[in-house]
């Protein structure tokens, strides 16, 4: 080890701060992010506060470039990350807004180290990933802590124990632990037991060996939680505790639920939160978990189903969209109904009959966001379709730029009215790229992105559901409706209920004649929680259940 490999990290004053590590075991896609904000809930529960963070090995400076069909959904957070869709599950779990400082991944560390040293911060040393990455990747730790000063800071490494590309990581979580102290930081390590149907038994070797890994590294978990199918047999938690080194009680069951939101409340029955707490010197509280549990009473009870299809391009992948659904899940539960999802390839709807047909078992319909032109004129035709038939409609970002070229072709009769996404020489560009994106050069970040305000027009439908005049809304997009047509089309009929406060972007647009036909040039779904669902999206399924005389 060189010289300066040995230099000790230094914090400051982060003692007011309990750190929880969270790895994974086994196999990827374990759910550690619904358990890490599952934590975050209980701890929240117990009126303290708590902060996230994402670690992801990969080397992309953001998932903003990713294909939503690789790696999910692109979450947004208030001061413009394009995150990891994890990132979601924490702030609806724990009813926080999280930052940039909340997603960290190996690209955006390398970017920093590698900046530095072409301004010649390292002069005459060689950099090396110990000890520039590691520091990098806690300086990341320390910077969120000095942000949000939780009492509980949960830090999730992605990827599975023993990839490559996520030692960096675990060797700087390692370093950081010691430093921090006994009962300062804990790592609680997440595996799978799997079922085998031939002996009908839970397994738990590869649970301990990945512990076994996660030691190799110089990391012991604290806590282990597994998940399971079936219940774990008290012999297999005493084996597993014994072989892994950790208390009998920090053996936790995290068995498959019927929704994610039962995931707290299970845990929270093994007693979960309080053996962090007392892993981290921390005194029990109680916890307040009346409303969640109502919550799940009512996802678990519905008194009728109602159908909302989404017609969009990653219809394969329902991550991709994962906000989206969440938000029309949270809407529905708000109205004791189980809301079923029918997902519509919107390449299938390029055909009039065919759309009609996918169209009739269809309650209520949701364009979301997207980019480029696949696909496109099927979402026209979806648009066209809920337009003529009164059927309840949420158009979100390039839901609400189709829903403004469908009303301008079909109805303002603006001849081959279009985006210059998919036409550049469109003769009549309703939707244009943004003044500020004309010398935008390159792909990452550089979008109109995060938090922006929005007036909301006096006796429209959407200030009606926002019940405010001020809202204030999450971007991710480079077109907007062309100023140039808004007379026009406002002399058709279109009602643009949202703008922004120089009155220069269009947010939302409208049809009051019909019971809802709304549109936004923002993702309401990133701001949507279990308790709190969206006001459009309630306006939605609101109206659905109304026209179909549910529940009253
Ligand atoms: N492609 C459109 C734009 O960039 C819409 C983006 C989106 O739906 N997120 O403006």
């Amino acid at each position: 080890m060189s010289q300066s490999a040995m230099v000790v990290f230094m914090y400051g004053d982060l003692t007011m701060t309990k750190y929880i590590f969270i790895t994974g075991g086994v196999v990827s896609s374990l759910g550690k992010g619904i358990i890490g904000a599952s934590l975050g809930k209980l701890l929240r529960a117990r009126g303290f506060s708590v902060a996230i963070q994402k670690f992801d090995p990969y080397i992309n400076v953001d998932p903003g470039t990713m294909s939503p069909f690789q790696h999910g959904e692109v979450f947004v957070t208030d001061d413009g990350a394009e995150t990891d869709l994890d990132l979601g599950h924490y702030e609806r779990f724990i009813d926080s807004n999280f930052s940039q400082l909340s997603s960290v991944t190996s690209g955006s560390v390398y970017q920093t180290v590698i900046q530095k040293e072409r301004r010649g911060d390292y002069l005459g040393g060689t950099v090396q990933v110990i000890p520039h990455i590691t520091n990098e990747i806690k300086s990341r730790i320390v910077k969120a802590q000095k942000q949000f000063k939780p009492d509980f800071q949960i830090i999730e490494i992605g990827g599975t124990i023993g990839d490559i590309e996520g030692l960096p990581f675990i060797e700087a979580i390692r370093q950081f632990k010691t430093e921090a102290g006994i009962g300062n930081a804990i790592n609680i390590h997440c595996t799978l037991l799997p079922y085998l149907q031939t002996s009908g038994e839970l397994k738990t070797k590869p649970s301990q060996h990945s512990v076994s890994v996660l030691r190799s590294y110089g990391l012991q978990p604290e806590l282990l939680v597994c998940r399971t199918s079936k219940a774990i047999p008290k012999t297999e938690k005493e084996k597993l505790a014994l072989f892994c080194s950790v208390a009998k009680e920090a053996v936790i069951e995290c068995r498959d639920m019927k929704s994610i939101y039962e995931v707290p409340l299970a845990l929270e029955e093994q007693n979960f939160a309080n053996v962090v707490l007392k892993l981290l010197n921390t005194e029990e509280r109680k916890a307040n978990l009346s409303a969640w549990t109502s919550l799940v009473d009512k996802i678990n009870h519905p008194k009728s189903v109602i159908k909302i299809a989404i017609a969009g391009k990653y219809t394969k992948l329902s991550d991709a969209y994962i906000s989206v659904v969440e938000s029309i899940k949270h809407a529905g539960y708000a109205n004791q109904v189980k809301t079923e999802i029918k997902w519509i390839n919107s390449e299938e709807c390029v055909d009039n009959e065919k759309c009609k047909e996918l169209m009739q078992d269809v309650d209520g319909v949701i364009v979301p966001g997207g980019f480029g032109i696949r696909g496109i004129e099927g979402k026209l035709n979806v648009i066209k379709y809920v337009r003529e038939n009164n059927v309840p409609f949420l158009g979100i970002c390039l839901g609400m730029q189709c829903a403004v070229i469908e009303y301008a072709r079909n109805v303002a009769g603006i001849k081959g009215a279009n985006s210059t996404e998919f036409d550049e020489n469109a003769i009549n560009p309703v939707i244009d790229l943004m003044l500020e994106q004309k010398n935008v050069k390159g792909y990452g970040a550089t979008m109109r992105l995060g938090a922006y305000e929005c007036n909301l027009k006096k006796g429209s439908k959407a200030h009606a559901v926002y019940g405010s005049t001020k809202i204030s809304e999450r971007h991710r997009h480079r077109y907007e409706v062309n100023t140039d047509y808004i007379d026009e089309l406002k002399k058709a009929g279109l009602v643009f209920s949202g703008m922004s406060p120089d009155g220069m972007l269009s947010e939302i647009i409208e049809l009051p004649q019909l019971d809802w036909f709304v549109a936004c040039q923002f993702h309401p779904e990133f701001k949507s929680r279990p308790e709190r669902p969206h006001p459009l999206f309630r306006g939605l399924i609101d109206t659905v259940v109304k026209q179909k005389g549910l529940n009253s």
